[in-house]
């Protein structure tokens, strides 16, 4: 067996063909592939405004300062997630404010959310996370009593649903990565969504150094950054977007051999709740006592396999612990938990099903 990398990205001979008629035009920024990317998902989402940013921690930081969010201000986040969901509000000066998730679903945990509202909140950025949608609705409407805004941080979830509802579609933001760790990639690329015209007006004049969007010439009207994402990169997305659904249901028939195979005691599989449809950006298993996720790693390295941790505590980075201190173990023992004991596998387009067996019975040794 070949090394089975974590992630791969499936390019087809289509979308290098699209990149290449933008790299041959000369138009490589601001041109019609990133206007029709926007437009796509507006209507995908049925949302009024899409915009097409930088990266998907771009997105996030956006959303956060069209909202107005800065010093002084709290901002509730899930303890286990991708760092970047926290370090964008450190960006603007506000706290994050970290609530644990829920050990079945990794995502983040309503009644913690609840016990964090504090007169300083302003805003909540419940993460989708490793595909599987948060249940959104609850999360919107105690936001709502509680006038806080939402940032939903679907970087790893497009696709993805919760009663039907597609995830980035219920906040005032919904934000997505096209980091190619996602289902559809750009290399470096985010889209934010909403249906604030105010925000997407902002986010807009940020995105491009400050410039009013809507006027001809150029009038600087904020302090902004070049957040922008290229022509190509855009035509990039458009190309893979069309497989998304195909994309999307292989994964799904990945994810069906892993958790109809694993049959090892020590290993506990995801669960999807009943009526979800998860995109499984990431296939993470949790590891009992018996074994060590490090030894778990190297192990199965040496049978060609990459695994990793799926994502971080993020209260335990380094950065984090020096300046909050807090007690992670004892708050937020589900996240600490998944940190440390959880392992995401390989699980993309590019995957054969033999591999997947191959995977399986490599586990099932553990
Ligand atoms: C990937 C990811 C991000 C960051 O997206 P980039 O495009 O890499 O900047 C943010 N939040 C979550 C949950 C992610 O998985």
């Amino acid at each position: 067996m070949n090394f089975i990398p974590l992630a791969k990205p499936s390019i087809s001979e289509e979308d290098i063909e699209n990149v290449t008629i933008v790299l041959r035009s000369g138009m490589l920024v601001q041109g019609k592939n990133v206007l029709i990317l926007e437009k796509q998902f507006t209507e995908y989402h049925k949302m009024e405004s899409a915009i097409a940013l930088a990266n998907g921690t771009a997105t996030l930081h956006l959303a956060l300062l069209a909202s107005g969010i800065g010093v002084g201000d709290e901002v509730i986040v899930p303890a286990f997630s991708y760092a970047a969901t926290a370090n964008v509000v450190e960006l603007t000066g506000a706290m994050p404010v970290f609530a644990d998730i829920d050990i079945a679903t990794f995502n983040i945990s309503f009644d913690k959310i609840e016990e964090k509202i504090s007169k300083r909140t302003k805003a909540i950025i419940p993460v989708h996370e490793f595909g599987l949608s948060c249940n959104i609705g609850p999360i919107v409407e105690l936001a709502a009593k509680h006038k806080l805004i939402v940032i939903e941080d679907a970087a790893c979830a497009l696709g993805a649903t919760a009663h039907g509802k597609l995830t980035g579609a219920s906040g005032d933001f919904g934000s997505f990565s096209l980091h190619p760790r996602k289902s559809v990639t750009s290399g470096e690329g985010g889209v934010l969504l909403t249906n604030n015209k105010a925000a997407a007006r902002k986010i807009k004049s940020l995105r491009n150094h400050g410039i009013d969007p809507d006027k001809q010439e150029m009038d600087f009207i904020d302090a902004g950054f070049n957040y922008r994402m290229t022509d190509f990169q855009a035509a990039l997305v458009l190309s893979q977007f069309e497989r998304l659904n195909s994309n999307l249901s292989y994964k799904n028939q990945i994810a069906d051999i892993y958790l109809s195979e694993i049959k090892n005691l020590a290993i506990s599989l995801p669960v999807t709740p009943d009526d979800y449809f998860h995109t499984w950006q990431t296939f993470h298993l949790m590891l009992d006592d018996k074994i060590s996720q490090k030894e778990a790693i190297v192990k199965l390295r040496e049978k060609n396999i990459g695994t990793n941790y799926g994502a971080q505590c993020i209260p335990a980075l380094t950065y984090y612990t020096k300046k909050y201190k807090l007690d992670v173990k004892k708050n937020f023992p589900n996240s600490f938990k998944a940190y440390t004991q959880g392992l995401a596998i390989p699980i993309y387009e590019r995957l054969t099903k033999e591999e997947a067996y191959y995977i399986t019975k490599c586990l099932n040794e553990l």
